[in-house]
């Protein structure tokens, strides 16, 4: 069994993405061809936004984010402890402060009642202006944007959303009328929002590639200019100081061709493999006398993940001796069954950042990274290879 099944997506595609593939051989135009600019439009359609600006990783995306708002020396950014290196990596890059903010225990998306703290704390030391933050979709679920967004509102600071896990993603947030429901999808929710198309993210190409999405002209002219050596009216009109940060031409017709299959199927295909996983977790550990307890993810009400992990939590409730993760994950690997700790290391217990100030304490994002466990996850998981997984994390606990 595959963590990830990119070889059995590829199968299953092959003959429109051969093709793909071939068309821009044969056209030629390998940088900035024409399913360059059809993929933004695309992505952006769908999303809900008015622009999307494909660019060469999530990485960079971030970055093109953070220099369209001006973002720098003494701005404070909060991202979440728990997360990929990238979502901090970049603040610091940029010169800001990344300011390590505790998550939900239950999300693991970043916690909006921590980040009041962490604004205060930012406040009382004085050094540092409040500036931004970087919510993550972690996991594939977004954050508690209604909540985040009424924070960033009152402190008059930006809200990026780094969706690099969270494509597909959405939240049912009431009309602002009062009545009814409008479903608003991830990658809309920040004043500027990102994503990634590394190969195992829930929209992934076949190599590098990434987006920035914002409905602000001005933001979106910037990130142009800033993604091609900060050009000016022309390619060798350089007015500012950028990147050379553009997803290749071949990149976006196999995301084309993938971006169909993710509407049409992929997407539901995730989410029913993740309701049979909690489904059978519930159902076989409620009965099972064990030591270890088994927490499924959890959705909020209104909630749709689009699944680039499916992360599960062991505790043991008696609090007395610890949980042997590696013990658990060497089991299911003799029984062909890949899993992963995402994440062992919370940000702000990271080597590279030790130099930065700790402006809150983090026992969840540390809690997390010792009980987490991520079990294989993607569309083309098949209903039988749930049920294995399940049967031998529950024989095995
Ligand atoms: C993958 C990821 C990124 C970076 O994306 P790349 O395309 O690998 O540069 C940023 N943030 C999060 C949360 C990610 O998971």
């Amino acid at each position: 069994m595959e963590f990830r099944d990119l070889k059995k997506q590829y199968q299953t595609l092959k003959g429109d993405i051969d093709q793909a593939m071939a068309n821009v051989a044969t056209s030629g135009a390998f940088i900035m061809g024409s399913p360059v600019k059809e993929l933004e439009q695309e992505l952006a359609s769908y999303v809900g936004v008015k622009h999307c600006l494909a660019c060469a990783n999530g990485t960079d995306a971030l970055t093109l984010a953070l220099k369209a708002l001006g973002i720098g020396k003494g701005d404070a950014v909060f991202v979440p402890d728990f997360t990929f290196f990238a979502t901090a990596e970049v603040v610091a890059l940029e010169g800001a402060t990344p300011v390590f903010v505790d998550v939900d225990p239950r999300t693991f998306n970043i916690d909006p009642k921590s980040l009041d703290d962490a604004v205060r704390s930012v406040h009382d030391l004085m050094t540092l202006r409040p500036k931004a933050v970087i919510a993550v979709d972690l996991f594939g679920q977004p954050a508690n944007y209604p909540e985040l967004r009424a924070i960033t509102k009152r402190e008059g600071m930006y809200l990026i959303e780094d969706g690099a896990q969270g494509f597909g993603g959405s939240i049912r947030l009431p009309k602002p009328s009062g009545e009814g429901f409008i479903v608003k999808r991830a990658c809309s929710f920040g004043d500027i929002s990102t994503t990634s198309f590394f190969p195992a993210k829930p929209l992934g190409c076949y190599g590098d590639g990434g987006a920035v999405f914002t409905d602000n002209d001005e933001w979106a002219a910037l990130i142009e200019s800033y993604r091609v050596h900060g050009k000016g009216s022309y390619k060798y009109d350089n007015v500012r100081i950028g990147l050379n940060s553009r997803l290749d031409t071949l990149q976006a017709a196999i995301l084309q061709v993938k971006f169909k299959a993710f509407k049409e199927h992929e997407l539901a295909d995730v989410n029913n493999a993740a309701a049979y996983y909690t489904q059978l977790i519930e159902g076989m550990t409620k009965f099972l006398n064990k030591e270890v307890q088994v927490t499924p993810p959890y959705v909020p009400e209104g909630y749709t993940s689009s699944w680039a992990q499916y992360t599960i939590q062991l505790s043991v409730p008696s609090g007395n001796g610890t949980f042997n993760r590696e013990a658990l994950q060497a089991k299911l690997k003799a029984n062909g069954i890949p899993s992963m700790v995402y994440y062992p290391t919370p940000m702000s217990a990271q080597t590279a950042f030790k130099e930065y100030h700790n402006f809150a304490l983090t026992p969840q994002a540390e809690r997390l990274s010792k009980c987490v466990l991520s079990l294989p996850m993607h569309p083309y998981l098949t209903r039988e290879d749930v049920k294995k997984v399940v049967q031998t994390l529950v024989v095995s606990l």
